[in-house]
């Protein structure tokens, strides 16, 4: 049976846009002398660029990168395929990689590599969610929105199989219950 609603909400629509206003704060603090280059791992982090570029003071573009990381369902693959569609300039610039939430680490490494490759002068990266408990490979995350435990979570923009991306509130599809997300 396909989990169905209501699923509990464990990061409110609210605290989400609290939150994402206070990392634009941060990240146009962070890039005054020169605009990062914004880049969205679609299509889950869609909702979070757009929301995140809205609160930028400087009219940024979004570009898209897509990653094949997960199979169907929730279990990862492992392998992560980089596809860019449409190049984007990024040489000499620095790259801002605008992840929807980071697992294995798996999927911001391969974009580390590919954005490096591609000569760009710096990369970091900002994640709406990160779940460290389930890391495989180290990363560095400059910004990150909310710590969640190990659970598995869909709404803004987040799916399962496709669905669910149009929730407004990151909610639990897990049958776990809903701890409170630590705030950075
Ligand atoms: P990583 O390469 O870090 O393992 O995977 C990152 C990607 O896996 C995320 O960008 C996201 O697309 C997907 N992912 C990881 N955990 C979840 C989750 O709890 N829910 C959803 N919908 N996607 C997830
Ligand atoms: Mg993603």
């Amino acid at each position: 049976m396909p989990p169905a609603p209501p699923f509990p909400i464990l990061i409110s629509n609210a605290q989400i846009r609290r939150r994402t206003h206070e990392l634009a704060r941060q990240i146009a603090a962070a890039h005054q002398d020169a605009p990062p280059v914004l880049v969205a791992v679609m299509e889950g982090a869609r909702t979070f660029a757009l929301l995140l570029a809205r609160s930028l003071p400087c009219g940024l573009p979004v570009h898209a990168i897509s990653a094949s990381s997960y199979g169907s369902g929730t279990q990862s693959s492992g392998v992560v395929k980089v596809v860019e569609t449409g190049d984007i300039a990024v040489r000499g610039r620095s790259v801002l990689l605008v992840e929807d939430i980071v697992d294995t680490g798996r999927t911001v490494t391969a974009m580390r590599g590919h954005f490096l490759s591609k000569g760009a002068a710096g990369f970091s990266v900002v994640t709406l969610l990160d779940k460290p408990a389930r890391r495989v490979v180290p990363v560095e995350l400059r910004y990150t929105g909310f710590t969640i435990p190990d659970t598995f979570v869909v709404g803004f923009g987040m799916d399962l199989d496709g669905r669910w991306r149009e929730l407004p509130d990151v909610v639990l599809v897990d049958a776990a219950p809903a701890p409170r997300p630590a705030v950075h």
